[in-house]
Order: C-alpha cells, then sequence, then structure tokens
C-alpha cells in the first residue's frame, strides 16, 4: 500500500512460494520482487517453459499438465515449499484458493497461508453459513430460506410462497454458476427441490440446499474490503461486474456506475464492519446482486480476485502488496479516511476462445502485439510463439484502461483494443471492441442478463 501517512512496518518474508499458473503467477511474482522477496513458481510439465517461471527465483515441477496431477497437488505444493525453504504460499485465484483443508495443511506444515484463516474460508465455502453469519453481522441477504431447507414437502411449499415466486434452490456447497434451479411456479417447486439436491450430492458431495428469491434484472456488484489481524479493516470501494456470461465475468469496471452515494457509502461500511465482526484477515470481496437500489448478499470470496487491477487503478493501493503484508503479520497503516477514489477504471478479460461460439482455442501465439499509453495497463504472461496449453483456463491477459471519467476510460480501451493484435490463436478481442460501443454498456449499469440476451440476438 502507497498510501496513507503512516509506512507499514518491517516484518517480512524472505522467500514466497506461488501456487498458481499464467498472469496471476506474474501478477503475484511482480509484487514480491518489488517488496524485495525472493519467489518459488511451481509449474505443471505443460508450463516448463513459460517466462515467469524463468523470471522466478527458484521453479520446481509439480506434475504433468491435468490439473489435478499439479496444481491441486496438495503433497507436491507442500514438498516444494519444503525443499525450495519458502516461508509461506500465496495461492492466487482459482485452484486451491478456497480449499480450507489446503489452507489448514500449509500452516500444520509449518509455512503461512496468504490468505484467510482456514475456519474463515470453511465458513464462506458453505453458502447457508456464509450466509448465517453475514445476516448477522449486518450484511443485506437476498430474502429466502433461514438456512437449510428442510425435508418436510410443506415447509418447503410454505417457505416458498412467503418467499413469493419466482425462486431459485441454490446448493449450500456450490459454486463456479453450478448447482441452481428457478422455479417459477408451485406445481414444478419439490421435484425440482429434488433435482438440485440430487445433483448438490453428486457434484459437491453436500445434498443441502436453500431457498432464495429469484431476482429478474440484477446488477453484480461486489465489494473490496482488506482487513489485518488486529481487526483493522477498510473497503476499497466497489467494482461492477454485470457483463457476463455463463455466470463467467468478461468486463469489470470500478466503480460501478450510477449507484447513489449513499447506498455506496453504507454498503462498504457494513462489509468493513462485518470483517471486524468475524475477524477477517487479507483481501476479500463481498458479491451482491443490486437491484432497485438495493443490496443483497449472494457470497464472499475469501481470495484475490481476477478483476483485483480496476480497484488499484482507481485507490493506488496495491492489493497483492496488501495481502503479502497482512498474512506477514503486519499492521495496516490505513484507515478508512486515507482512502481516496480517483477515476474510473475498466477491464476486459482476454479469453483464448473464439469471440461469438466461445469454444476454446488453445494452441500457438504466432504474434502479440499490446497496446499501451496514459491509462493502459496490461496484466499477461504471454508473447509472441507463447503456447497456450489446452489444459486450463481460456484467460490468456488482461487489458485495463483507466480515466478521470468513465468516458474517458471506455475511449482509452477502444484505442487500446484497436491497437491490440494477436495471431495464432482466437480471442475475444472483438467482441470486447463491439462491447465498447455498445448503447446500453456506453449508458452504464446493465443487468447480469444484458450480454447473453444481446449475444442471442
Ligand atoms: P456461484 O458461487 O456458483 O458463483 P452465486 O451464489 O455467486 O454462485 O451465484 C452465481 C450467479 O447466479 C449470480 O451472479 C447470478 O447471476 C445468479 N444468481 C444467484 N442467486 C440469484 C438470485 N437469488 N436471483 C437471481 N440470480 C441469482
Amino acid at each position: 500500500m502507497q498510501r496513507g501517512p503512516v509506512a507499514w512496518t518491517l516484518a517480512m518474508f524472505e522467500k514466497i512460494l506461488i501456487a498458481n499458473r499464467g498472469e496471476i503467477a506474474l501478477r503475484i511474482q511482480r509484487a514480491c520482487r518489488e517488496l524485495g522477496v525472493k519467489t518459488v513458481a511451481v509449474h505443471s510439465e505443460a508450463d516448463a517453459e513459460a517466462k515467469y517461471v524463468k523470471l522466478a527465483d527458484e521453479s520446481v515441477c509439480i506434475g504433468p499438465p491435468p490439473s489435478a496431477l499439479s496444481y491441486l497437488n496438495i503433497p507436491a505444493i507442500i514438498s516444494a515449499a519444503e525443499v525450495t525453504d519458502a516461508q509461506a504460499i500465496h495461492p492466487g485465484y482459482g485452484f486451491l484458493s478456497e480449499n480450507a483443508d489446503f489452507a489448514e495443511r500449509v500452516e500444520k506444515s509449518g509455512f503461512v497461508f496468504i490468505g484467510p484463516k482456514a475456519e474463515t474460508i470453511r465458513m464462506m465455502g458453505d453458502k447457508v453459513s456464509a450466509k448465517a453469519a453475514m445476516r448477522k453481522a449486518g450484511i443485506p441477504c437476498v430474502p429466502g430460506s433461514e438456512g437449510a431447507l428442510p425435508e418436510e414437502p410443506q415447509e418447503i411449499i410454505k417457505t416458498a410462497r412467503a418467499v413469493g415466486y419466482p425462486v431459485i434452490i441454490k446448493a449450500a456447497g456450490g459454486g463456479g454458476g453450478r448447482g441452481m434451479r428457478v422455479v417459477h411456479t408451485e406445481a414444478a417447486l419439490l421435484n425440482a427441490v429434488a433435482m438440485t439436491r440430487a445433483e448438490a450430492q453428486a457434484a459437491f458431495g453436500n445434498p443441502v440446499v436453500y431457498m432464495e428469491k429469484f431476482l429478474e434484472a440484477p446488477r453484480h456488484i461486489e465489494v473490496q474490503v482488506l482487513a489485518d489481524r488486529f481487526r483493522n479493516a477498510v473497503y476499497l470501494g466497489d467494482r461492477d461486474c454485470s457483463m457476463q456470461r455463463r455466470h463467467q465475468k468478461i468486463i469489470e469496471e470500478a466503480p460501478a456506475p450510477h449507484l447513489p452515494t449513499r447506498g455506496r457509502i453504507r454498503v462498504g461500511e457494513r462489509c468493513a464492519e462485518a470483517c471486524r465482526k468475524i475477524g477477517y484477515e487479507g483481501a476479500g470481496t463481498f458479491e451482491f446482486l443490486y437491484e432497485d437500489d438495493e443490496f443483497y448478499f449472494i457470497e464472499m470470496n475469501t481470495r484475490l480476485q481476477v478483476e483485483h487491477p480496476v480497484t488499484e487503478m482507481i485507490t493506488g493501493i496495491d492489493i497483492v502488496q496488501a495481502q503479502i503484508r497482512i498474512a506477514a503479520g503486519e499492521r495496516m497503516p490505513v484507515k478508512q479516511r486515507d482512502i481516496m477514489f480517483k477515476g474510473h477504471a475498466i477491464e476486459c478479460r482476454i479469453n483464448a476462445e473464439d469471440p461469438y461460439k466461445f469454444t476454446p482455442s488453445p494452441g500457438r501465439i504466432t504474434s502479440w502485439h499490446m497496446p499501451g499509453g496514459p491509462g493502459i495497463r496490461v496484466d499477461s504472461h504471454v508473447y509472441a510463439n507463447y503456447f497456450v496449453p489446452p489444459n486450463y483456463d481460456s484467460l490468456i491477459g488482461k487489458l485495463i484502461a483507466y480515466g478521470d471519467t468513465r468516458e474517458q476510460a471506455i475511449a482509452r480501451m477502444g484505442i487500446a483494443l484497436s491497437e491490440a493484435v494477436v495471431e495464432g490463436i482466437q480471442t475475444n478481442l472483438p467482441l470486447h471492441a463491439e462491447l465498447m460501443r455498445d448503447a446500453a454498456f456506453l449508458r452504464g449499469g446493465t443487468s447480469i442478463h444484458y450480454l447473453e440476451q444481446k449475444l442471442a440476438k
């Protein structure tokens, strides 16, 4: 963190193992290098030649290409930390970042997990317990069942009548947009509950489901927080991530457009207060659906997010460095009043995929030219002649544009997209270029269904 009247104190790790790959592995490595911390890259056989692996102080191969055998291989990652004498492990996002058992194993093996305590991750990973904790901490939630749905059919019917149709049945252990079913009528209710339970059992090993009011056209708005172990907590403002396809975000921006100032401050303060109440440690994100000027909590992510750069751009705070310092036991030097929000930032996720059919497009990148100029940031690990392996997520980079105003950020993003050239594989750059000219996006505040509806036309 650069801002604030007081500097961070001195305790710092000497060496950190980065348990991830791709752009976020490079992003974390850059934060470590700036802090003077040595880095250990772990990689699968598919990523052995990646430039960020070579740039790390040390590297360890942890297994063959499939994630289950490498980036999800807990014993291999822990022994890599042992042989390299790393003191802490940064999990990035995805992979093991929200795996409470991993966090626990890391700590039990004598390393620091850069993230919240395992018990916090576990509580937030179960959406029923997460909602209960949030309600208790004063965070507004989507109206629905009090906790898990009971077995008795009459009770389920009664709950749905009280909530009001349409309702959505969701798995307590769900994630990644899976394990949900919308119900419009009482006739379909019990069958939908039974099916979601069975699916949840099969997919997540947990048959517990709960019910929420289904919001018809909400926006996805989230609040970034930072909290240290001394119960100091701040919010770093909000992001709008409504531009999604199949619950996957593709454009994010900060701040969220057209939010009333009072509501924005109130929700931010409540998130920071909730962190103090539950003893949250590290960076985290409260995700909300936002409709008719009301925020409804849906889940908390207990890790760094793909879209963290837009918040960094408008606050000047390096979130990854802050995570590392907090994990090292430092006291946050900034108070809420020190945090200044300035300008507007937009992020376009660059995916190796067909821009309209969305089929993955791995393979060799033959040319790679990224834009620059005022307000442009590129977070990517790829380069010309890089081979995009077919084994992982299609995200190959992020293009971030900053401006004094939203209009300037969009204009700069449009120019950046017109300069960007990627050859050899397909990317979604043409879709982004089109969205930067889209009338509804230009107005701002589109719902989570907007992109799918537009694509359907
Ligand atoms: P996951 O952990 O699988 O991402 P979430 O609870 O975050 O699950 O929900 C994912 C997405 O599902 C939301 O971004 C939204 O698009 C949709 N969704 C979830 N709950 C509701 C609801 N109550 N009403 C309308 N849409 C919802």
